[in-house]
């Protein structure tokens, strides 16, 4: 088993359960991210509140509350940040996704797990991140009955295909076979 680190997050930066409209959700699907920063950095991000973030837009105080269930850093380690029966915000805005099994109007974060990944879009994936980041995917997939395929294991940019995450660098399908092969 792996050691897995909890470090917690602001809890403006997620929200307790997974019911919406009366409707409690399980989680049916794993969201992979690459952070855009390092395993230090989004511990602290993730433990900022939103209204405190640095702005890309110095008119504005903070950035959107964001988090994730899940950090994998590039030497195998593995940081909880959220609770899986609670909701990690790492989805963000729904845009023209190519998710086969996405549902107009539903909200990702009420029925995925989030777990972002180490670096930058830009940078090799390390044999240990992805070692790390097959097992917990096993591993949730075990305990939910989520299936390791790739309908059920997807990149962010399958929700939002606007964005770049997890970037060219993350071979999803290998990371797909390595979960289904443990
Ligand atoms: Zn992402």
């Amino acid at each position: 088993m792996l050691q897995i680190n909890w470090i917690g997050a602001n809890p403006g930066n997620w929200g307790p359960g997974r019911t919406r409209n009366g409707i409690e959700y399980q989680p049916t699907a794993i969201v992979i991210h690459i952070m855009g920063r390092s395993l230090v950095e989004a511990d602290a991000y993730y433990n900022t509140p939103p209204e405190r973030r640095q702005s890309d837009n110095p008119r504005h105080n903070g950035a959107p509350p964001s988090s994730s269930h899940y950090g994998i850093g590039r030497r195998g380690e593995v940081h909880q940040y959220v609770k899986e029966q609670n909701r990690s915000f790492h989805s963000g805005k729904v845009l023209h996704p190519t998710w086969p099994l996405f549902e107009d109007g539903s909200k990702p974060n009420y029925f995925t797990i989030g777990m972002d990944f180490e670096g930058l879009t830009s940078d090799v994936w390390t044999d240990r991140m992805m070692v790390a980041g097959a097992m917990m995917i096993a591993d949730i997939g075990h305990r939910w009955g989520i299936a390791m395929e790739p309908l059920n294991v997807i990149p962010h940019d399958a929700l939002n295909s606007h964005c770049c995450c997890p970037g060219p660098m993350c071979e999803l399908d290998l990371l797909i076979a390595m979960a289904r092969d443990l």
